[in-house]
This record gives structure tokens, C-alpha cells and sequence, in this order.
């Protein structure tokens, strides 16, 4: 990335994660970082030069951070959708081996260019949308060649791109069929086998697992929890989706970069989050999806003071969802959050559900990781349903 200065733009810099408005900005960007900003009435004059960017007066943000995918799989369950519209319920076409363990299937006989084609496509939608960093789960795999085929493939993805990837060991993600009945025997091959060769391969950047009734105990996620913990990596968790298990006390418990979901959560389990420093993300798609009913404790969060996400939990299952916008959109429409709240869990608060404090905010030492927007006004970003496409992306990884 050249070295340059954006000028006339209205600068949301998410700073403190509220919108931080710089009316008639600048932004100097050199070696991929931010170097200044401030109004141009301030701009040293040595930084004007020949590399000007304007924007006309038009918004600008951080670049959008999508912390929660599974966007590495292969086939669709359009057909399961049908299913579940004729009366189907999403714990019923789970016990009855359709749900994770059908993408499971055709995601170990996919092949690495196969996996990367289908997935691709989802990735480069998001990325039109303004998404410069993205998380990618795996979990479809649940054998040891195909969890870290899925790890391998996520990786790959980032080099023709505009964006960087984070990725996450999802081994627990569900039982899958060779160790039906033996969920322990699982959960110890996900401690003793998967999570070891993910970390000895250096494919993993934090362990996730889906703590559920139809997914796994408590008792069972702190062991995995263990296992990541032995091996040097951070922890996330699937907590209190669709019942309360506790499961945000036991992220927070295990200082976990975020809890996801949340839907069921109690007081205690905010206030757990608050005292570790837990980002709790929320997941609108699947809410929607899922059709939903029991929201997540957004008042308490808020009153807690705890940073909030908005994600797109890209996932083929329970949210087919690759606009990050559209999660904004949803996340203020049915969770009640405010555009600003959707913007700052797209951006600053994201960025440090990854465990990334360089990113999601415009301001000196940062990456300079920016997007220009057809709009004025913030809000604009989170008010229309089908998600705003930027009309620049500007980030140091741009090929
Ligand atoms: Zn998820």
C-alpha cells in the first residue's frame, strides 16, 4: 500500500466505540498504518502531496470485521430449509443425523481446491460488503485430515484477497457419527489428537466448542478448554444458544476471547462476562433463521458495560448469511441495538473478539484499514435490510 492522504472525508473513527465523528477529515496512511488523523484544518501542511485521496465529503469507517463465520463447507441444506419449513425442528433434524453431520459428509469428500472454490465465493461476498478481517471456524471436518483440511483451506484463502483471516479449531462442534454414543471418547480425541496437531501445525488461532444439549457438556467443554489452554491457544465458546448451561460463566471462567449467542444467559453469566473482559457476540442470522424467540440479555450486557459484537455466523445450518451489513440491520431490528452499537461490533469490539488490538478503529498506529461509503450518516450502514456495499476498500493486504 503507497503512502498517501485521504482528505474531505467525514471520518467515523469508532474511537471509545461510539462513532467519533471527524467532520472534514484526513487521514494520512503510510507502510499500511495510520500516521494521523484529524480535521484538515489541523493537517500538517508537509503531509499534502501528490498521493491525495478525496473522498467528496462522503463517510468513512474501519474496516469491517467479521469475527464469527463457518464459511468453510461444502454443499447446502436448502433442502433441510424445506424440511424444516414443513414442521421439522432444528433439535429434531439434529438427532436424526441430518443438520451438521450432512455437511459434514460432503465436506470430508470435498477436495482442498474443491472446499476453497465453494468457500471462496462466500468470502469474497462478505468482503464486497466492507469485511477486511474475517474468523473462520472449522468444524465440519470432525476427523483429524478433514478438521485440518478446513483449518489448511481457511488459510488459503486469505492470500488472493484483500483481507486477513483468523482461524478457529471447531473439532467440537458436534458428535460426528463413527463416535455416536461415545461423546467423551470423542471429546478425548478432540484433546489428545485434534488440538495437538492443530497447534503443532500452527493452523489455529483459538479453540471454539459448541456447548449444548445437543451439542457438548459443560463438563466436556472444560475439557477442551483445558486441552487449548495446554497448547497455547485462546478459547471462544457456542454459549447459551438454546438453553442456559452456564456456558458464558464458563468462557469467562477460562478468560475466553468471546462468548457467542447468548440468547439464554442470566445475569450471572453478563456479569461473569464483564469481569473477565469476555466480548459477548451476537448472532442475529441464526436468530432470524432459527425464528427465535428468547433474546439475548442486551440490557444487562449494556448495563454491565460489556463490548458487543454483531456477526454474520455465516454457517450452511442455521444462518446463510454473507452480508455483515444485513447483520446490522438484524441486530438492531431484533436485538434493539443501536446503528452505533452494530457499527462499534463490526469494528473496534471485533477486532478485539480476535484478539487484534490493531485494527477497527481509525486512529495513529493503526492498520489502515478503511472503507468509503456512498452515505453521509452513519446509521445509514445499519438501516437498509439487504447491506451497503462500500465504494472503496482500502487495506494493506489489497492485491
Ligand atoms: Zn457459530
Amino acid at each position: 500500500m503507497p503512502r498517501h492522504l485521504l482528505v474531505n472525508a467525514r471520518l467515523a473513527t469508532l474511537r471509545g466505540g461510539r462513532y467519533s465523528i471527524v467532520e472534514k477529515g484526513a487521514m494520512a496512511v503510510d507502510g499500511g498504518k495510520i500516521e494521523w488523523v484529524g480535521p484538515m484544518a489541523e493537517l500538517d501542511p508537509r503531509l499534502r502531496g501528490d498521493d491525495e485521496l478525496d473522498a467528496h465529503g462522503a463517510l468513512v469507517t474501519p474496516g469491517l470485521v467479521d469475527c464469527h463465520t463457518h464459511l468453510v463447507f461444502a454443499g447446502n441444506r436448502a433442502r433441510e430449509f424445506e424440511m424444516r419449513l414443513a414442521g421439522a425442528t432444528y433439535e429434531e433434524i439434529a438427532r436424526a443425523g441430518g443438520g451438521i453431520v450432512s455437511t459434514m459428509k460432503a465436506t470430508r469428500a470435498a477436495s482442498e481446491a474443491q472446499l476453497a472454490e465453494e468457500s471462496g465465493r462466500r468470502l469474497d461476498a462478505l468482503i464486497e460488503g466492507g469485511v477486511t478481517t474475517v474468523e473462520i471456524k472449522s468444524g465440519y471436518g470432525l476427523d483429524l485430515e478433514s478438521e485440518l483440511k478446513c483449518l489448511r483451506v481457511a488459510r488459503s484463502l486469505e492470500q488472493p484477497r484483500a483481507v486477513s483471516i483468523r482461524t478457529t479449531l471447531l473439532g467440537a462442534h458436534t458428535v460426528p457419527p463413527e463416535y455416536r454414543g461415545r461423546s467423551d471418547e470423542y471429546v478425548s480425541f478432540v484433546c489428545e489428537q485434534l488440538i495437538p496437531a492443530a497447534a503443532k501445525a500452527g493452523l489455529a488461532d483459538a479453540v471454539d466448542a459448541f456447548c449444548e444439549g445437543i451439542g457438548f457438556s459443560p463438563q466436556q467443554t472444560r475439557r477442551v478448554f483445558e486441552a487449548a489452554r495446554t497448547h497455547g491457544l485462546r478459547v471462544k465458546l457456542h454459549a447459551d444458544q438454546l438453553s442456559n448451561l452456564g456456558g458464558a460463566a464458563l468462557a469467562a471462567e477460562f478468560g475466553a476471547l468471546s462468548a457467542d449467542h447468548l440468547e439464554h444467559t442470566d445475569e450471572a453469566g453478563v456479569q461473569a462476562l464483564r469481569r473477565s473482559g469476555t466480548v459477548a457476540v451476537l448472532l442475529p442470522g441464526a436468530f432470524y433463521f432459527l425464528r427465535e424467540t428468547k433474546l439475548p440479555p442486551v440490557e444487562s450486557l449494556r448495563r454491565h458495560g460489556v463490548p458487543m459484537d454483531v456477526a454474520t455466523d455465516c454457517n450452511p445450518g442455521t444462518s446463510p448469511l454473507t452480508s455483515l451489513a444485513t447483520a446490522m440491520n438484524m441486530a438492531c431490528t431484533l436485538f434493539r441495538l443501536t446503528p452505533e452499537e452494530a457499527l462499534a461490533g463490526t469494528t473496534i469490539h471485533a477486532a478485539n473478539a480476535l484478539g487484534l488490538e490493531d485494527r477497527g478503529v481509525l486512529e495513529a498506529g493503526k492498520r489502515a484499514d478503511y472503507l468509503i461509503w456512498d452515505a453521509e450518516d452513519p446509521a445509514e450502514l445499519a438501516w437498509t435490510i439487504a447491506g451497503r456495499r462500500p465504494t472503496r476498500i482500502i487495506t494493506p493486504g489489497a492485491h
